[in-house]
């Protein structure tokens, strides 16, 4: 069967967007029925506000790796969850140091 790339509406932004035909066999394969609905900007928007994860799928799975600055040495650390403004941040041996300071 031969496919041809298609003009689609995007539902979300309303702008045309291109279903290749490597798309269109790529649905044939996995037998999808619906045509996809939303163009990649779109798509890639909803990946990043429902955490990368599958509709569905346990959030707990969805990482969040996010830059910040130690308040405790200065370093340069990723913290697994979106720091709050005002509040401080620890890197990992800060923040044990810490944790066995306040159980000592
Ligand atoms: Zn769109
Ligand atoms: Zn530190």
């Amino acid at each position: 069967m031969e496919f041809q790339d298609k003009v689609l509406k995007c539902i979300d932004c309303g702008s045309d967007f291109i279903f290749t035909a490597g798309e269109q066999l790529f649905f044939h394969d996995k037998q999808f029925k619906n045509e996809p609905k939303r163009c990649r900007a779109c798509k890639a928007k909803r990946v990043a506000v429902l955490g990368a994860t599958p509709a569905g799928g346990p959030p707990r799975y969805a990482k969040v790796e996010t830059q910040a600055t130690c308040s405790g040495c200065g370093k340069q650390t990723t913290v697994p969850f979106r720091p709050t403004q005002g509040r401080p941040v620890f890197c990992r041996e800060c923040f044990q140091s810490r944790r066995s300071a306040a159980s000592a």
